[in-house]
């Protein structure tokens, strides 16, 4: 099996399940990252990223929905692993750090708590809270850090039900594009 269907068989055996309390599924969220991301333009590598930025929750065996039961599954770091096989730091940077750029735009933009849905409140206490000013300033310092707050905008709004999306083939020659050379 290719790396990509791999990756298409997780997303649609798991991806069916809810998005913690979110009223998308896992898949719906992340094919609306993904259009967002490429309708704002984005390069491959970022709408791969945004495709595959909630990969994590789809690997673990932590059971459903862990944060209700106030376990932080980890899972920018275990996308972050688990794509890191086939993917360069252009796909796994933006991952790894959207849980962080969560912290960071809580912490720089006075309007932006206001706006995220409850379970990404929740979730955001279990992922230690708004960032103070020191290390909001040295998180967006970090490489893809900017592509990372990017991808965090879009996984906001990547939440709302039945809005139409394509389907998972098309973002293939995305991820295509977005492979290491072997
Ligand atoms: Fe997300």
């Amino acid at each position: 099996m290719t790396p990509i269907e791999q990756i298409f068989d997780i997303l649609q055996a798991k991806g069916g399940a809810d998005y913690g309390s979110e009223r998308v599924t896992q898949l719906q969220h992340a094919l609306q990252s993904a259009a967002l991301a490429e309708a704002a333009g984005a390069p491959s590598a970022l709408v791969a990223a945004a495709l595959l930025h909630d990969f994590g929750h789809m690997i673990h065996d932590l059971g459903r929905n862990p944060a209700a039961r106030g376990l932080d599954d980890r899972h920018e770091v275990r996308g972050r692993d688990w794509l890191g096989q086939w993917f360069a730091e252009d796909v796994t940077g933006p991952v790894r750090l959207h849980v962080d750029a969560k912290r960071y735009l809580c912490a720089v933009d006075p309007g932006y708590f206001g706006t995220l849905s409850p379970a990404s409140v929740r979730s955001l206490e279990l992922q230690g809270g708004p960032f103070p000013a020191d290390l909001a300033k040295s998180f967006i310092g970090l490489p893809h850090a900017a592509a990372a707050v990017e991808l965090r905008r879009w996984d906001d709004c990547a939440k709302e039900s039945g809005r139409p999306t394509p389907d998972l083939p098309h973002f293939r020659r995305h991820l295509e594009a977005s492979l290491r050379p072997a």
